[in-house]
């Protein structure tokens, strides 16, 4: 799964949303988050973000954000 990071937090660019093809990106308290069990792992994302806030979890220190991401996007509406 891909994971939205702190640098998205006042971004609120929707270039990321548009792309996605299985709209799995969530509002989260201040920034977007993507729910790691819709995201189907394609990458079209991650190049769209210009906050450059988009990261595969396959990089190294992504553990809180991952759960902060599947946390959100459970709560938080679809957008
Ligand atoms: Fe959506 Fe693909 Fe990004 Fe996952 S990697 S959030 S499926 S655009």
């Amino acid at each position: 799964t891909y994971v939205v990071t702190d640098a998205c937090i006042r971004c609120k660019y929707m270039d990321c949303v548009e792309v996605c093809p299985v709209d799995c990106f969530y509002e989260g308290e201040n920034m977007l988050v993507i729910n790691p069990s819709e995201c189907i792992d394609c990458g079209v994302c991650e190049p769209e973000c210009p906050a450059e806030a988009i990261l595969p979890d396959t990089e190294s220190g992504l553990e809180k954000w991952l759960e902060l991401n599947n946390t959100f996007s459970a709560q938080w509406p679809n957008v």
